[in-house]
């Protein structure tokens, strides 16, 4: 099956988005009631339909996702959290699906996607299990992306393959020293005739457990400062390099999180990725673009939560009434319904924004900010409105609000969103 439904999408057109359709195709017309509305074309010459808008394509991947989350995933996402495993099956079937090379090239054996379509497989897989959502995150929006854009030839040929077929990857920039506070990274690398040797280490590395190579920021030259952070590609099989204990972690149990440690590293210079002394800036593009894909995320993270509550609020009788007639549970249902639509249009809009080529860091972080604390809000109502059968771990309540905690945490606290939120505010006003 999963073959197949590949091979499908890698035979569809490259379709432009909807919300992109040039003036060619004007008066496009949507399904409406009355009266019908007539696309018009905006002053940029780009045509805009609403932000639920997708091409076929897009369509078809996230329809082939939901069906592989509730069939190959669902069964298996209670077992993963107790165990803090995550299933070789489920990461297999995220290769096989090309989940795992969405937007890169099909010459490189990747599905050539768009990143639309990346935030939807995000998003889809989240409402199922976050932890299998954040491997698929990772992969796509700073493994494959770091690659794509900064690889040498030979370095794509090498790796992209494998990315997309049966590697995944992890992005190693956070150290027990240095997290918000980035850049005060103290790796190093030491530069040696035509090598590098590493020596430090890393800490809460996501996918480190199953990681087969691994995307060091590491500083290369202290007396430049950040300046001298520089990217360096290492293989899990490096003379020197150490894969530490797993995280016992409140929540994304089967997504494995662990620390690294670099005992004199041998790696060649043909190891950087990208220019020497740039990792800081890479760092930040990739985090600004991963940004939107973790809004994706809590946005499905708090969808399925919600998803699986509200029949529940229907079903539940109390003072010889569905618990979901009540107007006190009413307007609590629909304050989180149009928490999530806001959700849903931030994360959409800062994703067609990237798409488009338009400037989108500060709505990702808006996104990323407010999908969290979204996703926090709506995990609580959800086992607030089960009763006391939500806090038990029968239902997949407690799990989604344990989950949705690390939203307000990784690729940048709420704090620093809300911080560079403030940083345009100010050169805007
Ligand atoms: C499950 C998990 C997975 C992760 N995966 C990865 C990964 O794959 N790769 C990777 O490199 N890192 C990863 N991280 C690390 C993550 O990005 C950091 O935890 C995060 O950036 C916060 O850093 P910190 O934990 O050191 O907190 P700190 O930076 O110590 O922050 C503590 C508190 O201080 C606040 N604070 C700090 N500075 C400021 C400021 N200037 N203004 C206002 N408030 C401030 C913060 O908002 C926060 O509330 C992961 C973390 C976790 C928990």
């Amino acid at each position: 099956m999963a073959g197949v439904l590949l091979r499908s999408v890698q035979t569809l057109s490259r379709g432009v988005p909807r919300s992109l359709v040039t003036s060619q195709t004007l008066h496009y017309r949507l399904k409406s009631s009355k009266p019908d509305v007539i696309i018009e074309q905006s002053r940029d010459g780009v045509v805009h339909t609403p932000l639920d808008t997708f091409t076929d394509e897009e369509i078809m991947i996230r329809d082939m996702v939901r069906k592989f989350s509730q069939e190959r995933i669902a069964p298996l996402v209670k077992s993963m959290d107790t165990n803090s495993k995550m299933e070789a099956s489920v990461i297999q079937g995220l290769f096989e699906l090309g989940l795992m090379g969405i937007e890169v090239d099909p010459k490189y054996g990747g599905t050539g996607a768009s990143f639309i379509s990346s935030m939807l497989v995000i998003e889809e897989l989240a409402k199922v299990d976050p932890s299998v959502s954040v491997t698929c995150d990772i992969q796509n929006t700073l493994i494959n992306a770091l690659f794509m854009r900064l690889g040498t030839e030979e370095q794509k040929d090498t790796y992209l393959p494998r990315l997309c077929k049966d590697m995944v990857g992890s992005f190693c920039l956070s150290e027990a020293e240095s997290g918000s506070d980035a850049f005060s990274l103290r790796t190093t690398a030491t530069k040696k005739k035509d090598y590098f040797v590493i020596n430090g280490s890393k800490m809460w590395i996501s996918n480190s457990e199953q990681a087969g190579v691994f995307l060091v920021m590491a500083n290369a030259n202290q007396s430049a400062g950040y300046k001298g952070i520089t990217c360096f590609i290492v293989p899990k099989d490096t003379e020197g390099f150490h894969i530490g204990k797993k995280e016992d972690k409140l929540g994304l149990r089967a997504s494995s999180t662990c620390s690294l440690t670099f005992d004199n590293v041998k790696v060649p210079e043909s190891s950087i990725l990208g220019t020497f002394g740039q990792g800081y800036k890479y760092a930040i593009e990739m985090l600004n673009e991963g940004r939107i894909g973790i809004a994706a995320q809590m946005l499905g993270l708090a969808q399925g939560c919600f998803d699986q509550t509200i029949p529940y609020t229907k079903q539940r009788i109390q003072f010889g009434k569905r618990i979901f007639d009540f107007q006190g549970m009413q307007h609590q249902i629909a304050q989180i319904a149009t928490q999530l639509e806001a959700t849903r249009l931030l994360t959409y809009n800062a994703a067609r924004l990237r798409e488009a080529g338009k400037p989108f860091k500060k709505e990702a972080c808006m996104a990323k900010y407010f999908s969290s604390e979204v996703a926090c809000l709506t995990t609580s109502k959800c086992m607030e409105w089960m009763g006391g059968v939500g806090f038990t771990k029968d239902y997949p309540i407690e799990k989604y609000y344990r989950d949705a905690k690390i939203g307000t945490i990784y690729e940048g606290t709420s704090n620093i969103q809300l911080s560079t939120i403030a940083k345009f505010l100010d050169k805007e006003y």
